[in-house]
């Protein structure tokens, strides 16, 4: 028998919620945060077609749909707490459900962010997926835009450039090399934002944003925002591998400018070094000092012999911007 909404929440999407929750099933759920701390509330639409392809493995999809929004409360150094799914399918396939409902619970789990609720509706156009994310930050410690200081280190974790890289091949198929595709397709479709290390940055960075549409334009936010520049330094950008055979236009481009990274930029002053070099090993993530904020506005990249290098001109994804 066909299921209906409710035999499909049931099925999929109803999680024993924790202790001090009250979960799926009621008309709203229920939770708390620590005395002392604020919400941090994000959301994210994924629309078929635009952000995902529509034969994207939906297991690798449900962790992507997650993951781009525990992105954001890492942005701001909020822990996990929980989450609501709005989702939006054409019909009900079990085993696309199945395992949209696996990929996206089981990080859930992993960053103890339980589904706590959503809502479930029939679109014929495509699968619209809309993610909700609360998290929670003691109270006026948030990591904002707004506050980087001329000075200070500019650090970066994970790698840059593979995602970029990935979405090309899979949209001009052949223009590259299989073995480049396979190297790089796990960053656009499971990426895995630094959602325990950065509360511990709290009290010891000033301002942090996530790479969501490439580094020199998430970058830019903090520094208008900041009012201030920054000089960055090629050789310290921590390039992902499946790069290495590209030729230097191509690698400043998917590196600078290529979305989807889902990893964390933050600025701090450099008497915090070693801690979070010794945090970053703790938490086993690559965490790479690629720059520093400047009291002059504008945006440098240097090479190793203190050459500015000519950027690309788009400096990363827009929605409503053109393309290039
Ligand atoms: P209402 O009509 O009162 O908005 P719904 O019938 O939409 O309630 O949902 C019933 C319950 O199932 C609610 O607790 C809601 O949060 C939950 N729910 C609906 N869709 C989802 C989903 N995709 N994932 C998780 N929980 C869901
Ligand atoms: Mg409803």
């Amino acid at each position: 028998m066909a299921l209906n909404e409710f035999g499909l929440i049931q099925t999929y999407f109803n999680q024993a919620a924790p202790e001090g929750y009250l979960g799926v099933g009621d008309d709203c759920a229920l939770f708390s945060v620590q005395p002392g701390y604020q919400l941090a509330v994000s959301t994210d639409t994924l629309i078929e077609g635009q952000h995902f392809f529509s034969d994207v493995n939906p297991n690798t999809l449900g962790h992507k749909a997650l993951a781009v929004s525990l992105s954001d409360l890492a942005a701001m150094g909020a822990k996990p707490k929980a989450c609501v799914l709005a989702l939006a399918i054409p019909s009900v396939q079990p085993d696309w459900l199945s395992a949209f409902s696996q990929g996206f619970l089981h990080l859930a789990h992993r960053a103890n962010c339980p589904l706590v609720g959503g809502d479930t509706t029939k679109n014929p156009d495509g699968v619209i997926l809309t993610v909700t994310v609360f998290g929670e930050v003691p109270m006026a410690l948030a990591l904002r835009r707004m506050a980087a200081q001329p000075n200070d280190d500019i650090w970066l974790t994970g790698q840059l450039g593979a995602p970029a890289l990935a979405l090309h091949a899979l949209m001009y198929p052949s223009s590259i090399p299989d073995s480049l595709l396979t190297a790089s397709r796990t960053s656009l479709e499971q990426p895995n934002p630094p959602y325990e290390f950065a509360p511990h940055l709290l009290g010891y960075a000033h301002a942090a944003i996530d790479i969501s549409d490439g580094l020199l334009q998430d970058l830019g936010h903090v520094l208008v925002a900041s009012r201030c520049g920054a000089k960055l330094y090629w050789d310290q950008l921590p390039i992902h591998t499946s790069l290495s055979g590209l030729s230097l236009t191509q690698q400043l481009d998917y590196v600078l400018t290529g979305g989807d990274v889902f990893q964390l930029c933050f600025t701090a002053s450099r008497q915090h070094r070693a801690y979070f070099q010794q945090l970053a090993t703790q938490h086993n993530i690559i965490l790479s000092r690629i720059g520093t904020i400047t009291a002059t506005s504008g945006l440098q990249v240097f090479n190793q012999s203190g050459q500015a290098l000519s950027l690309p001109q788009k400096k990363g994804f827009d929605h409503f911007g053109s393309y290039e």
